[in-house]
């Protein structure tokens, strides 16, 4: 394989919004920089076609009480996610995230209608309303534009599989090209993780159809396999959720829908809304995705998302709100379908397991590893997190960088001989199998061993069946061409993230949301304002319950 070698001051790993983000901020600052994506930083990531909510604190509109807007939004679906998080990165989140809106909006992202901002949706009736409603669809075209303009030197096509350094320092990062034979290395002063995501981990709803998912199909959580290979405290990795939509049409976009959650008889099955409102939804579904299930097992299901009666201003809103969350394809299928909002109920059901967890960082978006830092979906959640948290990480990647001597060369050329050897083990495999059953194998174990029933036997076995296929990766898994190395790249990350899974729930001695332990039903009040950290220790994931600051 043909080695490239570059330097630069701040990798940006992922050309996602945290990605593009961290870039333009660090270039700001007169460091060089270089965003190695996976795909191109047009159309990748969960932003790429466009989203509709912005979470922000605008105090013109919500007032001075920036606490009360916290303890509002803590009610949503953000709640879980913000309550696992240190306090000063709540807090720095929230009084960041006006910058943004007005930035994004001054580069040509209308975040705002008519010259005003506009709130709807994850809202309670009667209670603040904390999303700007904006249209996203052009959001990678303009961050792209922004961090070229600044100098950015943007490598498409470029999946990093593995940082250089140890729990001292980052170093860098090596990385394959996803067409051509080439081996990468970036020698860099520090780096920012904006991978997004983890997908492909548990079953899809259409199982044979891998690629139907509420994300896309190449997010698949390599800044946290890579951050926890290199020493890096991940927390709450055993936690998971879910995604509620079209049934069988795994698209993100809860929030848009403005209808009722219906049985068949049209009865609403949650208390909070009667009749279609664009400017809450019903937010049953966010706050309680077993209707569906429960329903169902009543023998009342299945759950509608009614839209019947909805005004035409209000349907153009809401049409206008799925165009630029990436739900194009839905309203054609619709169109196609003959379907019409206004006059048809959908069904609704919920999509497949979502893994939680993060990096561990700070509100400078620094992880536990000095020069490494952690962005977006790998630290926090939601586009917003992405934009505060990219930019944030940006500013401080290059001033760590600013800081750092020059790089020692020779330290890290044992680890780039280990990483091509590694790469050569798939593309030399004469394998019996490839990436495709290994990723069936990997998330049929965890659907069975640690889907949302958990015990300790049940962890235990699947944990001992996930070990035996792992060994299996790295011996029969061949790949044939580039497409399909950058897929075992992957596979790779989700079984180190698969076993980090199991032994966190294991750890994890009470249910708590998705995590529902059979052997332990309730949940353990004394690990309430904790979390579960897990981190590599010469090969081994180790567990530590910490208070969260
Ligand atoms: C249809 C849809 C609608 C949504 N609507 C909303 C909404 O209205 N409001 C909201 O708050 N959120 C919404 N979201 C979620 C939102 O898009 C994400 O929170 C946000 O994009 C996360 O940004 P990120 O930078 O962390 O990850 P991403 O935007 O997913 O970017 C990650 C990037 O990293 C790249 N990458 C991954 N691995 C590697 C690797 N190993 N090497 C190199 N590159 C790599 C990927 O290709 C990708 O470009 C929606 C998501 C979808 C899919």
């Amino acid at each position: 394989m043909k080695i490239e070698r570059f330097e630069t001051d701040v990798l940006c790993v992922g050309g996602g919004i945290a990605g593009l983000m961290g870039a333009i901020r660090a270039a700001e600052f007169g460091v060089s920089v270089v965003i190695a994506e996976k795909g191109n930083t047009l159309y990748s990531g969960s932003g790429r076609a466009g989203n509709d909510h912005f979470w922000a604190y605008i105090p013109e509109y919500h007032g001075a009480d920036i606490d009360l807007f916290i303890r509002e939004s803590m009610l949503g679906q953000l709640g879980y996610m913000l309550s696992g998080l240190p306090k000063n990165t709540v807090r720095t989140w929230v009084e960041r995230s006006s910058e943004m809106v007005e930035l994004w909006n001054k580069w040509g992202i209308p975040m705002k209608q008519n010259g005003k901002i506009d709130f709807s949706g994850h809202a309670f009736p009667g209670h603040m309303l904390t999303h700007v409603k904006y249209r996203g669809a052009i959001q990678k075209r303009i961050l792209t534009e922004q961090a070229l303009k600044r100098g950015v030197t943007i490598m498409d096509r470029v999946m990093v599989f593995d940082l250089l350094g140890d729990v001292e320092g980052v170093t860098g990062a090596v990385a394959i090209d996803t067409r051509e034979d080439r081996f990468l290395v970036f020698r860099a002063k520090s780096v920012i993780l904006g991978t997004g995501l983890v997908i492909r981990m548990y079953p899809n709803v259409i199982p044979n159809m891998m690629a139907n998912n509420t994300r896309p199909f190449t997010l698949t959580g390599d800044g946290r396999a890579m951050a926890y290979r290199l020493g890096a405290e991940l927390s709450n990795m055993e936690i998971i959720g879910n995604h509620a939509g079209v049934k069988n049409y795994a698209r993100a976009g809860q929030g848009s829908w403005p209808g009722v959650c219906t049985g068949p008889d049209g009865k609403p099955t949650g208390k909070y809304l009667t009749k279609p409102d664009i400017r809450h939804g019903d937010i049953i579904m966010e706050v309680d995705k077993r209707i569906f299930q429960r329903h169902a097992q009543a023998g009342t299901g299945p759950v509608y998302m009614d839209c019947r009666g909805i005004s035409e201003h209000d349907y153009e809103y809401l049409l206008t709100g799925l165009e630029n969350e990436g739900n194009i394809g839905l309203i054609e299928h619709l169109k196609e379908e003959g379907i019409d909002l206004r006059k048809n109920a959908l069904e609704f059901a919920t999509y497949e397991i979502r893994c939680g967890g993060r990096i561990e960082s700070n509100e400078r978006a620094e992880t536990t590893i000095p020069g490494l830092f952690a962005a977006g979906e790998e630290s926090t959640y939601s586009i917003s997190g992405a934009a505060v948290f990219g930019w944030i990480g940006g500013e401080n990647a290059a001033r760590f960088a600013h800081k750092r001597p020059a790089l020692n060369k020779k330290r890290t050329e044992t680890q780039i001989e280990e990483k091509k050897h590694f790469v050569a083990t798939f593309l030399e495999n004469k394998g019996v199998t490839d990436w495709f059953d290994a990723n069936t194998a990997l998330s049929h174990t965890l659907a069975d061993y640690a889907g949302p029933v958990r015990s300790e036997t049940m962890l235990e076995a699947g944990l001992k069946h996930l070990r035996r296929l792992k060994e299996k990766l790295y011996t029969m898994v061949a790949a044939r061409d580039r497409w399909e190395l950058t897929r075992c790249l992957e596979v790779a990350n989700l079984y180190d993230l698969g076993e980090i899974l199991f032994v966190a729930a294991l750890e994890r001695r009470e249910s708590r949301g998705l995590h529902q332990r059979v052997d332990y039903p309730y949940t353990d009040p004394l690990l309430n304002g904790k979390i579960l950290v897990i981190k590599n220790v010469k090969g081994n994931p180790v567990t530590e319950w910490k208070e969260i600051e």
